[in-house]
């Protein structure tokens, strides 16, 4: 492999480059540039095409366009109504220009009269002036040359754009060739070109489409690392494992399966014998189950449990919450009773298959019974809780562990689970939470995945009704007394616990937090056309005259005073003491509680299949994941159900949009797709560390090819021994991008 090394270059400090001086050195390491690799990475946000530019007087009302001018004044008032707005009036040879900025104050200082700049926007005309609201402004200064790289963060630490351009085109000059771990076959079949190419044209692009073009490839070669040190550690891991190879003749299986009440889907069938060649492989499984709400993901569990009991093992399934631990123990008992093992503690004899449950709830004698099973290997699978990994619990053989709504555990705690046994049991990890399947690939890039498409026959659609007034909400209402007259049961969840300080702890996450915004103050791609920036002022507008969400404390009082008056109304939530919230679940569950005011508490696999209503109160409060967790409640037998989903007032837009696709749509994976669009993949990485990390042009929202092509060409390149060259050139870079740190945060998630 010959051309420079990108880790050779992470070691060259910038101050060796001629046109870097030390004071501007300096202005760099501001910027957290220190080395000729971090200034080849620090790729301009956007270009100027210079080739289309028009003349100020050229434009007409309405029309998009691109003109240089000169800044005759720059200037920032306020407004009647407490924002500021600036005002940047530019000339060039053909007119003048009024640039206005409401709430950015500070673009009145970063312009100076004399200064030359490119505007981009959209001409208005207001009192006969030619105007344009929100524009990019980009200072480029003298330069010339018909495509101009605009830098992030030129102007601070008093470095320039252009002058970042020009240190950029010293060190390729000086760099020339880069080495690339890409072989001519794969930049044949993924389209893209050479790394060489694709750093000069990113900072001195020939044409638009150059620049593009060479993007898509540095894109690439990001997802390609991450994927590359996914892989790699996985086949580290793997050869240090020591696993079990679970021997099965499948009698157990077979015996669960002939007693189950319905036939499997397909989906689930090839879940089963995915599962089974892992369990029997030697090597530890690490599979994530992926499936809908009410795909069946606890029938496949238990299938592989019961596999794993075979053959001598014990398995440990565990939950994130109680309810959820009680809900689960219930729900396999039922398809679990009656199954016979061999009692290895007589000779040819065979007992019950013995399950248990174990949470803090667990009475003291009751655990310690549990404990002593356990350690004696009498107990078969246990089901729980964090409980599962506490300090006194010893497992005699433990070869099967099922983690249920993984999102919820940290890797650390499946860790702690697997310690419980000599031998590193299989792990097989379930999620309903859907994430598209690209972004599983990177944020679950450490597991093998199994998916669940097919919902089970027979299931009815969920007719869902957004009601945005209170005078609708009384049809959700109505809906609720017909079926509970009918004999059926209905949910209603509030975003909070109680009113006042302190009680907020469930409050959902603010759905519309994470909306993507670039990180630079001065970036204005996105302001392009105001639109954000209106949907950015109408959510604050909003703020302070939006009501306190709803409380289920409270709602539930008005509901049974006024429109539940009558029906049997119960109260859930997660700050109840334990002991008062198992009463209400299984009254519940048993019907004799009507209706049930909760939190969120529910979201996760509550699973009673007579209640047939959702009722999802300040439902703009939550986000899509949520949503479709609450939903799938209800709709888990062939009973027809109905899901409403009620907002009071304006609502911003996201939210609008949230509301519409789960109007829209019940598929999990649609709902993701969209979730994904809505909030762009930053919220997928949203704990790290954003100046450091390497996926700084790969965008999960807009490269979805490229994550699944550069998983399989990381796989190649992982396990194909003639790629060495390939692999020593990534082996390398990888070392110097991917932290630790963001690695263990792939992990963790
Ligand atoms: P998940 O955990 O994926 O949300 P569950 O495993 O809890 O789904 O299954 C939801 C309900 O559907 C359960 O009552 C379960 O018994 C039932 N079920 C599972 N598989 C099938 C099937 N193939 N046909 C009919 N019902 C099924
Ligand atoms: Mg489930």
């Amino acid at each position: 492999m010959t051309g420079r090394r990108l880790a050779q270059l992470g070691k060259i400090p910038v101050s060796e480059l001629e046109s870097v001086s030390p004071r501007k050195a300096a202005g760099l390491k501001e910027m957290e540039i220190e080395t000729v690799l971090d200034l080849l990475t620090h790729y301009p946000r956007r270009i100027v095409d210079r080739t289309n530019q028009t003349e100020i007087a050229a434009l007409s009302e309405g029309e998009e366009g691109v003109v240089t001018a000169t800044v005759t004044r720059s200037s920032a008032r306020r407004l009647k109504n407490r924002r500021t707005m600036a005002e940047i009036v530019v000339r060039d040879d053909s007119g003048t220009l009024v640039c206005t900025f409401f709430n950015q104050g500070w673009r009145a200082k970063q312009f100076e009269e004399g200064q030359t700049v490119t505007v981009f926007g959209k001409l208005s005309m207001y009192r006969g002036k030619r105007q344009m609201a929100n524009p990019g402004v980009d200072l480029v200064g003298e330069q010339t040359g018909r495509i101009v790289p605009i830098y992030p963060q030129s102007g601070k630490a008093s470095i320039s754009s252009v002058e970042i351009s020009r240190f950029a085109k010293n060190a390729l000059d000086r760099a020339k060739d880069f080495a690339d771990p890409l072989n001519e076959r794969f930049k044949k079949e993924l389209g893209l070109v050479s790394r060489t190419e694709a750093f000069q044209q990113v900072h001195d692009p020939e044409a638009p489409d150059a620049w593009h073009t060479a993007r898509r490839r540095l894109a690439f070669d990001e997802l390609l690392r991450l994927q590359f040190k996914l892989i790699s550690r996985r086949r580290v891991e793997a050869a240090a494992a020591n696993g079990i190879a679970h021997k099965s003749e499948g009698r157990l299986l077979e015996q669960y399966l002939d007693r189950l009440p319905f036939t499997l889907t397909a989906d689930q069938q090839r879940a089963i014998r995915e599962i089974t060649t892992d369990l029997a492989a030697p090597q530890p499984m690490n599979r994530l189950l992926q499936g809908d709400v009410g795909a069946g993901k606890t029938v496949v569990a238990l299938a592989a449990l019961l596999v794993g009991v075979e053959g001598g093992y014990q398995g440990a399934f565990m939950v994130p919450t109680e309810v959820l631990a009680e809900q689960h123990f219930l729900s396999s008992h039922s398809l679990l009773e009656g199954l016979m093992v061999e009692d290895l503690k007589r000779l040819g004899g065979e007992r019950s298959l013995m399950v248990d449950l174990l949470t803090n709830r667990t009475t003291a004698p009751e655990r310690a019974r549990i404990l002593a099973e356990l350690a004696d290997g009498d107990l078969d699978i246990v089901i729980g809780t964090h409980a599962l990994i506490s300090e006194g619990v010893d497992f005699a053989h433990l070869g099967v562990v099922v983690v249920d709504e993984q999102h919820r555990f940290g890797v650390e705690q499946r860790a702690a689970l697997r310690e419980k046994a000599s031998l590193d049991p299989d792990l097989l990890v379930m999620t309903a939470t859907p994430i598209p399947r690209t972004a599983a690939m990177t944020v679950y890039g450490d597991l093998e995945h199994t998916t669940l498409d097919e919902l089970p026959a027979g299931r009815s659609p969920i007719e869902t009704r957004w009601l945005s007034s209170s005078r609708q909400e009384a049809m959700a209402w109505k809906r609720v007394r017909e079926e509970v007259a009918a004999g059926h049961q209905a949910y209603v969840v509030c975003p909070l616990v109680g009113v006042g300080g302190g009680e907020n702890e469930e409050m959902p996450e603010d759905p519309d937090a994470d909306i993507e915004l670039d990180d630079d103050a001065d970036d204005t791609d996105d302001t392009r056309d105001g639109t954000l920036q209106r949907r950015l002022l109408a959510a604050g507008d909003l703020e302070t005259e939006r009501r306190p969400p709803k409380s289920a404390v409270e709602e539930r009082s008005r509901l049974v005073r006024g429109p539940l008056e009558g029906l049997r109304v119960g109260l859930l939530h997660g700050q109840m003491p334990a002991r008062e919230k198992e009463p209400v679940m299984s009254q519940f569950r048993a019907g004799e509680i009507d209706v049930l005011v909760s939190t969120t508490v529910v979201e996760v696999g509550v699973d009673v299949a007579n209640a047939t209503v959702m009722v999802i109160e300040d439902a703009d409060r939550f986000g899509i994941a949520q949503l479709h967790q609450l939903r799938g409640r209800v709709g888990r037998a062939k009973l027809v159900s109905w899901c409403y989903l009620l907002t009071e007032g304006e609502i911003t837009e996201p939210a609008e949009k949230r509301l519409q696709a789960m109007v829209r749509t019940q598929n999990g994976f649609e709902l993701a797709e969209e979730d994904l669009s809505l909030r762009g993949g930053g919220t997928l990485f949203g704990a790290r560390q954003k100046g450091k990390s390497d996926l700084k042009l790969a965008n999960l929202k807009h490269h979805r090819d490229l994550v699944i092509e550069a998983r399989r060409v990381a796989t190649e390149i992982v396990d194909g021994p003639e790629l060495r060259g390939s692999y020593e050139t990534l082996r390398d870079e990888v070392a110097v991008f991917v932290s630790e740190e963001e690695a263990a945060f792939l992990f963790r998630s």
